[in-house]
């Protein structure tokens, strides 16, 4: 996994002030979720995913901030920011997140989005 940049779109963008974070999730089965695309089993399921779903029943907590203060979300949250910040850790990163949060090159392009704010073009994002 060399040469793969990560920008988790879930925490902040030290390069972008403007970037707006992707926003945390619920499945159907009432788990909090890190963001809507971890919604799928075979995440949900998979071994490096399971250590932070399986602590994330929303009806087992009062708050949705106490459920995130646990130490796997925090264990979570630290793999992304060194995956994005040093990038020495990519092996412990899901494959879910490595998919739509790595940077990607012109070869390697999903797609383009752009965002606009008072019909003024604010920033275009290749996804
Ligand atoms: S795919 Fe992973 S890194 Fe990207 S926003 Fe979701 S949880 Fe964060």
């Amino acid at each position: 996994m060399k040469n793969i940049k990560l920008r988790p779109r879930c925490l902040p963008n030290p390069d972008d002030p403007n970037h707006v974070e992707q926003p945390l999730a619920i499945n159907n089965r009432g788990y909090l979720l890190p963001c809507c695309w971890c919604d799928e089993r075979v995440v949900t399921n998979s071994e490096k995913f399971k250590k932070i779903y399986d602590v994330s029943k929303l009806e087992n907590f009062d708050t949705v901030e106490q459920l995130m203060d646990q130490p796997e979300w925090k264990e979570f949250e630290n793999d992304l920011i060194r995956a994005r910040d040093v990038g020495d850790n990519l092996e412990k990163i899901n494959g879910v997140c490595i998919h739509h949060c790595k940077e990607r090159e012109e070869i390697d392009k999903i797609k383009v989005e752009t965002t606009f704010r008072d019909g003024k073009e604010l920033k275009k994002e290749t996804k």
